[in-house]
């Protein structure tokens, strides 16, 4: 019998998950099945029980359960403890493992597939949720000059700032309180899902700045179109970061890290 994983989310049907994983259990001659998991609201536990119980392996969390999904482990990697959230577990025996792969996808889509390096950067991240929070220690890992973090709830982005605690190097706080120019500069809000835009200046994008937007598969965004306006010209959105963590949770459960180059390449959406 096939070793079963699944990605669980609520709402599911959109998740390109099934299609990303099952391309690399071929590319890799792995032996699996893997499904998506609507779970209700109110019954991610058990649903995540239900699957252990049927023999299931390993499982990709999406929103809006991955707080739960951290709560729920057993056994918690730094980066999900920084985040406070998981978006993989891995069952072994009586033991969840979780993890968060999301900030290392985001890395390595910067660094391997665009060729941006993060090292001696100026890079400000706009939000403080569940993804901002994963990204930070692999952010920070590679060494960037500076990293601001602004959010809409001030006080979430100090917070985070003081709780990676890395010196002058990092720094927490709201919109209108960003000083400079930033060479890589990352959307993690979610603004864009309801076509809005966090109130930044369009002088924060230095020139040859790199601006990431983390919501896929839209298009130009109102953040992209205002980088584009600004006069920069590398444009990204997260479908690489997509596929690159679904990269990193496959190497996880089944020690081979797949090629993610044609699948970027086949899921990219125009950004024009
Ligand atoms: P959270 O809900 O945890 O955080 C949302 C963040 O967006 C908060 O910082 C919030 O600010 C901010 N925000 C929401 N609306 C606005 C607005 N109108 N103006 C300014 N700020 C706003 O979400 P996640 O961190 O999990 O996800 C963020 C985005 O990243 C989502 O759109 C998600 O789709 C995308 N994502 C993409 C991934 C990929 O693989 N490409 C992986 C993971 C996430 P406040 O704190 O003030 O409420």
């Amino acid at each position: 019998m096939s070793d079963h994983y699944a990605v669980i989310g609520s709402p599911i049907g959109h998740s390109k998950s099934p299609l990303i994983h099952g391309a690399f259990a071929t590319a890799t001659n792995q032996d699996l099945e893997y499904t998506a998991i609507e779970a209700p609201l109110d019954g991610f536990a058990a649903a995540v029980h239900a699957f252990r119980a049927n023999g299931g392996r390993g499982l990709n969390v999406t929103a809006p359960f991955k707080l739960q999904a951290f709560e729920l482990a057993t056994d918690k990697l730094e980066r999900a403890q920084l985040a406070g959230a998981a978006n993989a577990l891995k069952f072994e025996r009586d033991r969840i493992f979780a993890d968060n792969f999301d900030g290392v996808g985001l890395v390595n889509d910067i660094q391997r597939n665009l060729s941006v390096a993060l090292k001696g950067k100026r890079v400000l991240l706009l939000g403080a949720g569940g993804a901002a929070r994963g990204a930070l220690l692999p952010f920070l890992a590679e060494r960037p000059a500076e990293l601001a973090i602004a959010n809409r709830t001030v006080e979430k982005a100090q917070e985070l700032a003081r709780a990676v605690g890395a010196g002058s190097r990092i720094v927490g706080c709201g919109y209108r309180d960003i000083a400079g120019s930033f060479d890589i500069i990352v959307n993690a809000t979610s603004a864009s899902l309801k076509g809005e835009l966090p109130p930044i200046a369009p002088d924060v994008f230095a020139t040859d700045a790199l601006a990431y937007e983390l919501v896929y598969g839209k298009g130009l965004t109102p953040f992209l179109r205002l980088a584009q306006n600004a006069g920069v010209k590398r444009l990204a959105d997260g479908v690489g970061m997509l596929v690159e963590q679904a990269a990193e949770a496959f190497a996880w459960w089944r020690g081979v890290r797949p090629q993610t180059r044609t699948l970027i390449d086949k899921l990219t959406v125009s950004l024009t």
